[in-house]
């Protein structure tokens, strides 16, 4: 079934070949644009497509032949106002996303899955606001603790089946996915998805580490936090 649409329809839409329904989803693409990577050079290789699910949109960008790659690299990330937006130093999203598209680039083949209404681990960007805002008042770190003190799950990404099917739609049954997080990765799998780990680990700084602390601590992140020393955070 179509996905229901808020936005105006183009008047002519009979030479349109872009879009195509594919049972539960609609996808559109692909858009070819020259795109900057986090070590300057500028590619001209990733395609990007959209993707609509009954309940959720999401944006792919993808490079090279991945029918072909046994295991290419994959990366599932959610959209993050604070670091996509208005790139935050508190936590790691932006800096996870840059990475993941210049090793794709190195390799020439991967892809990157972006979910556009996952907002603070799918709280919601009004509820992102408000963990943030009530946490920050509240002295609590802002990944555990200020979602508990306002009654949310730490994490409501539960629904994998529309990653799966996007990594299907591009043939890809087998990925290397750059995540630090054991829980996407259960979740994926349990999809059928052949899960290998590659870290993606961004270095400490004096802004990150407490959100990194509590990612490695409280939600059991793979993380190494190299030259950390001493601190600990609250248990
Ligand atoms: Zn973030």
């Amino acid at each position: 079934m179509r996905a229901t649409h808020r936005h105006p329809m183009p008047q002519q839409d009979q030479d349109i070949q872009t879009v195509h329904q594919f049972g539960r989803y609609e996808c559109i693409g692909p858009v070819r644009i020259p795109l900057r990577l986090s070590n300057g050079k500028v590619t001209t290789q990733y395609s990007l497509w959209y993707f609509e699910f009954p309940r959720e949109k999401y944006a792919a960008l993808t490079m090279g032949n991945l029918k072909k790659t046994k295991h290419p690299l994959a990366r599932v990330e959610s959209v993050c106002i604070w670091g996509h937006f208005f790139d935050s130093q508190y936590c790691d999203c932006e800096w996870q996303l840059q990475e993941a598209k210049r090793r794709i680039a190195e390799e020439g083949t991967g892809i990157v899955i972006f979910a556009f209404d996952q907002h603070g681990k799918s709280v919601g960007l009004r509820n992102h606001f408000l963990v943030y805002a009530e946490g920050y008042r509240r002295g609590h770190e802002l990944v555990v603790d200020a979602y508990k003190s306002l009654g949310f799950d730490e994490d409501y990404r539960t629904n994998y089946a529309d990653v799966r099917d996007i990594l299907q739609h591009f043939g890809v049954k087998r990925v290397r996915l750059m995540s630090n997080n054991p829980q996407r990765i259960k979740l994926l799998r349990k999809q059928g998805i052949a899960v290998q780990r590659v870290p993606l680990e961004m270095p400490l700084t004096q802004w990150n580490e407490e959100e990194l602390m509590v990612k490695k601590r409280k939600l059991g992140h793979l993380l190494r936090l190299e030259g950390l020393g001493k601190k600990s955070v609250k248990q």
